[in-house]
């Protein structure tokens, strides 16, 4: 089996079903037997991250419903991961008066702190 026919396998919209007519498939990465494909609905406007493996045995694939675009997927694909502080810098950039202006946010959680590195 091909690549190509192990892609042309996860080209169905898993929103609103429509088949591989209406999916725009592009690979975003590729090492070895393994593509990282990005797909479009052209029906639904959905994304699909999907990870397909081809070998000799036949085709796997498991795919993300997703917000990205190709061009984000391709962007963000070396992306160092988010750690747990990042995410604590976010929450604490939201509650901080004047982030939009606004009125502050009540805090309803406890402190949060960063964590040591
Ligand atoms: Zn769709």
């Amino acid at each position: 089996m091909t690549m190509e026919e192990g892609e042309r396998l996860i080209c169905y919209c898993p929103v609103c079903d429509s088949s591989s007519v209406r999916m725009d498939a592009r690979t975003v990465r590729m090492e070895g037997h393994l593509r990282l494909a990005h797909l479009h609905c052209r029906k639904c406007a959905h994304g699909v991250l999907a990870l397909v493996l081809v070998n000799r045995v036949g085709a796997s694939s498991v795919g993300v419903l997703t917000d990205l675009a190709y061009e984000d997927a391709l962007r963000f694909q070396d992306a160092p991961p988010i750690a747990l502080n990042d995410v604590i810098d976010v929450h604490l950039a939201f509650g901080e008066a004047g982030w939009t202006g606004a009125a502050p946010v009540k805090k309803r959680h406890a402190k949060v702190t960063r964590l040591p590195s």
